[in-house]
């Protein structure tokens, strides 16, 4: 059902006025994890300024250690959905496990899955049995069929609003956090008919190189760019270095735009 035979026109997920999809590119940002309320607000406020329609805040995070911040967990929802109706943005958080959706649902507007679960096929079942958009994260050592078969699992329960987003894959590389896997993007829309995004911050993990990364997905046809912003990244309960300031972002936002690539 995910392939560009059996569907041959591209799918637009559309939410309120904006269309991800087949057309314009769009910008996904926001923080790493939800942290607290005027946290979260600024983020939005610095949004509504750059024009960017989509927030995104981890509240149920898949963290390597236990012992790191496992996110604010249904607050964190709460927070970010406050900070995105007051303006006016729609909101993107990860869930994790099938018992939270409905609840979860409430809060977001797009259900993220993370790379860590992209094969966690009970996850998928539940988000196909959603009527609600998903965005489905590429898992970390995913290949293009592995990846096209998860988005398989939730369309074939009904759900046709899903999305792929590229977020780096491992490879034996180390100067960044993994390797950006930029032919994924023509790949993913020459084999498919879903919107393909591409995350320029957890694939590179490198501030330095996140503006021409989102240049190279948007000139290979990619849909949208999602990228963590933090008003404090130094202080940030989660992907400390790899989050742009509200600056950086701004810059970030300008940056992309002078490619006309993105308006
Ligand atoms: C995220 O986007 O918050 C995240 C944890 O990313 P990934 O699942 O790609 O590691
Ligand atoms: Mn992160």
């Amino acid at each position: 059902l995910v392939s560009r035979a059996s569907h041959r026109e591209d799918t637009v997920v559309q939410i309120g006025d904006t269309a991800i999809g087949g057309g314009e590119p769009v910008l996904v940002a926001g923080p790493c994890s939800v942290e607290s309320r005027e946290q979260v607000r600024e983020v939005a406020a610095a949004l509504k300024r750059a024009g960017v329609p989509v927030i995104r805040g981890g509240a149920f995070k898949p963290r390597t250690s236990p012992y790191d911040f496992q996110g604010l967990g249904f607050e964190g929802l709460k927070l970010l959905k406050e900070a995105a109706d007051e303006f006016g943005l729609l909101t993107i958080s990860e869930i994790v496990t099938p018992a939270h959706l409905e609840e979860a649902a409430q809060y977001v507007d797009i259900i993220q899955i993370g790379a860590r679960n992209m094969q966690n096929f009970e996850l998928l079942k539940a988000a196909g049995d959603m009527r609600k958009p998903v965005l489905l994260k590429r898992g970390l050592a995913a290949t293009m069929d592995e990846f096209l078969h998860a988005a398989e699992y939730i369309v074939s329960r009904g759900n046709s609003q899903v999305m792929l987003i590229e977020r780096g894959i491992r490879t034996y590389e180390k100067w960044t956090r993994n390797t950006l896997d930029i032919s994924a993007v023509p790949l993913l829309k020459r084999e498919s008919h879903l919107p393909v995004l591409v995350d320029v911050s957890h694939s590179t993990g490198r501030k330095d190189i996140m503006a021409p990364c989102a240049k190279a997905a948007l000139a290979a046809g990619a849909d949208g760019i999602m990228v963590e912003t933090h008003p404090n990244p130094a202080a940030a309960l989660s992907d400390a270095d790899q989050q742009l300031d509200l600056g950086e972002f701004a810059e970030f936002v300008r940056d992309v735009q002078s490619s006309g690539l993105y308006r």
